[in-house]
């Protein structure tokens, strides 16, 4: 089986008067008819319970947009059994025959199903039409396809052999099943987690947010008409912790393969670690988590690519994303000017529903969030810290947390170094002539290295920022914002607090989901 590198999906702009536009619409209103009841997939069976949740968009928390079925202990023991019971079949299932169900996942979205992914993600996750496509749709397909170009390749890869004996490598599944722990904030890595490691054999347990479950049951269902056997992926709903003491307290634990917080992941590797005996073998643990991403600009910068990368790195998706600028450091010679066009900037952006497909930012995506950014911007009395622009937060229709820039002189303030996962950017002003000063509370005021980038016109600065901050992120970008890794062109990743850095996307994260056995034959 050979298949050639693809090419990414190209985006579709949603401009008014396009097809997709009119197809999208209609979707829209679609699924906003129809309250949807949403089962769990384990097995063959799709499983309800008496436990129902509602689900809501974020920026329209009236509307009601289903109910899926929320389980218990006895469901993930369940999900672990139906992924066992195919585990065996599913491995010794050709590479071919399972790489032409996720290539066919992929064209599904493609064409008949774009809109649906798109929708469920615009209302379930409050993304406009623009993130959700470059999520939901373009992300999510290049995985797929990408995946397979990638596993194809491992799989080529052979030890050489000699006069009397033949050599050869099994790239064998993981023995066990794995699990899978998604994120809210993207469709793609809902779908990818899970997909990856099924891809390369192994049978899976996934457990998406509840606020992400309205774009995961549509992804799950379309693997099942791409073909995917009932058991190898199984979709649950039930709390971390019930998930956690079932699941790493098995025998057949094999790995976990998560994207979330890191103070989540930190809990889960201490109760792998303290149930190790337990298991038969090492279980995989990839874990991509937290982040503080930082934008640096340097004395040459081009204003204008500052101003961009921070508007769109801040505030696209209202900042929820891992890899969201989330702090700046700007040099004395161009700081105001850069201030002023971006506060400029900041104030042309439209907020409200994300069908309104003039808004450039929804809500964000639960009341739990929308509290805790509040609770950083409450905190701000004017004296370490002022706020340049926006500020307020109303969550009387949805969850809308405008698009804030928080001003200080302290590179140690709390929202230099912390996470939020909101739209808030935090401006540190520093000595233009002071530029390695600068790179140095970049790389050691907070503890995540996932995304970053140096903004800079000059050679050497740009080499001296590469070479200081070898440590400071996973994904590094020259004269661009830190946001909008595209799969096959920069696989993601970081390392510190932000993970273990298994590159999504490329086959250092496949090479994960397997085991190789070498197998010498002497003739
Ligand atoms: N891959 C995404 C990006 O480059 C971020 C993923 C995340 O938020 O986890 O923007």
């Amino acid at each position: 089986f050979s298949y050639p590198i693809p090419a990414n999906e190209p985006v579709l702009n949603y401009a008014p008067g396009s097809m997709e536009r009119a197809t999208l619409k209609r979707v829209l209103a679609e699924l906003k008819k129809e309250e949807i009841d949403i089962p769990m997939y384990i097995g063959a069976e799709e499983v309800r319970t008496n436990n129902k949740r509602s689900l809501h968009p974020p920026h329209e928390r009236a509307h009601t947009l289903g109910f899926f079925h929320f389980g218990d202990e006895q469901h993930v023991k369940q999900a672990i059994d139906a992924a066992l019971k195919v585990k065996e079949t599913w491995s010794n299932t050709s590479w071919e025959t399972r790489a032409h169900i996720f290539l066919k996942a992929a064209d599904l979205i493609a064409t008949k199903y774009r809109a649906h992914m798109n929708g469920t993600t615009m209302l379930g996750q409050s993304k406009t039409a623009y993130q959700a496509e470059i999520d939901s749709a373009c992300e999510l397909i290049d995985f797929l396809r990408f995946n397979v170009y990638f596993l194809t390749e491992i799989y080529k890869q052979q030890p050489i052999s000699s006069p009397g004996m033949h050599n050869r490598t099994e790239w064998r599944a993981l023995e066990g099943f794995v699990l899978a722990v998604t994120p809210f904030n993207f469709t793609a890595i809902a779908g990818n987690l899970p997909a990856s490691a099924a891809m390369c054999g192994n049978v899976v347990v996934w457990k998406p947010a509840d606020s992400q479950v309205y774009a995961a049951q549509m992804f799950m269902r379309i693997m099942k008409e791409a073909g995917l056997p009932d058991g190898v992926i199984n979709l649950v709903y039930v709390e971390g912790a019930v998930l956690g003491d079932v699941c790493f307290s098995h025998p057949d634990f094999a790995g976990v393969h998560f994207t979330g917080s890191t103070a989540v992941f930190n809990n889960m590797w201490k109760t792998i670690g303290q149930n190790i005996n337990k298991y038969k073998g090492y279980p995989r643990i990839v874990g991509e988590t937290g982040g503080k991403d930082f934008v640096v600009a340097h004395k040459t910068a081009d204003v204008d690519v500052v101003v961009t990368a921070l508007a769109r790195g801040a505030f696209e998706y209202q900042g929820q994303k891992c890899s969201a600028a989330s702090r700046a450091y700007l040099p004395s010679n161009l700081a105001e000017e850069i201030k002023h066009k971006l506060v400029a900037e900041v104030k042309t952006m439209k907020m409200g529903s994300v069908e309104d497909f003039t808004n450039f930012m929804g809500a964000v995506i639960d009341e739990k969030s929308f509290d805790k950014i509040k609770g950083y911007l409450d905190n701000i009395d004017g004296t370490k810290a002022k706020i340049l622009v926006g500020g307020k937060c109303d969550k009387t229709t949805g969850y809308f947390v405008e698009p804030t820039i928080i001003e200080t002189d302290d590179p140690l303030y709390a929202t230099m170094c912390e996470e939020i996962f909101g739209p808030v950017l935090t401006i540190y002003t520093y000595d233009a002539d002071k530029f390695e000063e600068a790179l140095q509370f970049v790389d050691s005021t907070s503890p995540y290295a996932l995304t970053g980038a140096i903004i800079s016109q000059d050679r050497a600065a740009v080499e001296l920022a590469t070479q200081k901050l070898r440590h400071s992120a996973g994904n590094f970008y020259i004269n661009d914002k830190p946001t909008g890794a595209v799969v096959g062109q920069q696989p993601f990743g970081g390392g510190r607090a932000s993970g273990t850095n298994d590159k999504a996307g490329s086959m250092i994260n496949l090479y994960r989901w397997l085991s190789a056995r070498t197998i010498k034959e002497t003739f």
